[in-house]
């Protein structure tokens, strides 16, 4: 899978690109991320990426040529999805996450200032994402965020130790909680049923630990699942 992501701030991208699973998704060619810097695709001597907004007002606005220019250039045969990271786009989550993990191609826009050319919008973009209702100076965390959520649920992006499939959202519930050695710590016991090596009853334990939470946490996510008769009448004596 190929990442495009055009950006006036590589620098912010950069970094996050080489740690961790992203690091090693590189590594194993099952991501290539290329950063561009929008300047490279101006044509005047100052390097122009933002102009005043017609109607007047506070703020810049990122002008359409480089943008246009960028495209072009990235994708010549108009096959790749085109993103554009804005606050008033697709609340952002796993199925999208999972979804866009299929794709070959994908182009992540970062606006800055007031944002892009409106026509930009019109014209090349085909998908607007948000990673939540508040305001961010620039789309260069939120297109991290994608690639991230993307990167980890491509096939063989996780190591052993790691499993997209148990984490939150990606079968509908939130995780379980979790422990790790010393059994005891500060007064705080882990639960008996995590060390008595019986594997059904744990997984059991974990899967009414999930629902539990979901209920209390996030209830609405339940809504959209079908629960077993065993998980209902789980609920029905947990609230
Ligand atoms: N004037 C825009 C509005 O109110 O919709 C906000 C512009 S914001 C200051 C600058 C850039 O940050 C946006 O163009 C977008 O790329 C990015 N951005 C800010 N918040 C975001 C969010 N919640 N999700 C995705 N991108 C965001």
């Amino acid at each position: 899978m190929r990442i495009d992501i055009i950006t006036i701030f590589p620098e912010v991208i950069l970094p996050v690109l080489q740690a961790g699973i992203l690091k090693r998704a590189q590594a194993r060619d099952l991501l290539t991320v290329n950063v561009h810097n929008l300047r490279d695709f101006t044509t005047d001597r100052h390097q122009t990426v933002d102009d005043y907004p017609y109607g007047g007002g506070a703020g810049m606005i990122l002008k359409p040529e480089p943008l246009f220019a960028a495209i072009k250039k990235l994708e010549p045969e108009s096959t790749a999805r085109i993103i554009y990271l804005t606050p008033q786009g697709t609340p952002f989550n796993q199925s999208l996450a999972e979804a866009f993990s299929l794709e070959s191609h994908l182009i992540l826009i970062c606006g800055r200032y007031k944002g892009i050319d409106e026509r930009v919008r019109m014209k090349l973009v085909t998908d607007e994402i948000s990673i939540g209702d508040y305001v961010l100076s620039g789309g260069e965390i939120p297109a991290l965020a994608l690639v991230d959520a993307i990167g980890r649920v491509l096939p063989r992006a996780l190591g052993n130790y790691e499993s997209a499939q148990e984490d939150s959202f990606s079968q509908g519930l939130l995780d379980c909680p979790h422990y790790t050695r010393p059994a005891e710590f500060e007064g705080m016991q882990v639960p008996d049923i995590l060390l008595s090596g019986h594997h059904d009853n744990i997984t059991r334990w974990q899967h009414e630990q999930s629902l539990k939470r979901t209920a209390e946490r996030r209830p609405e996510l339940l809504k959209n699942m079908e629960l077993s008769a065993e998980d209902v009448a789980y609920l029905k004596n947990n609230k």
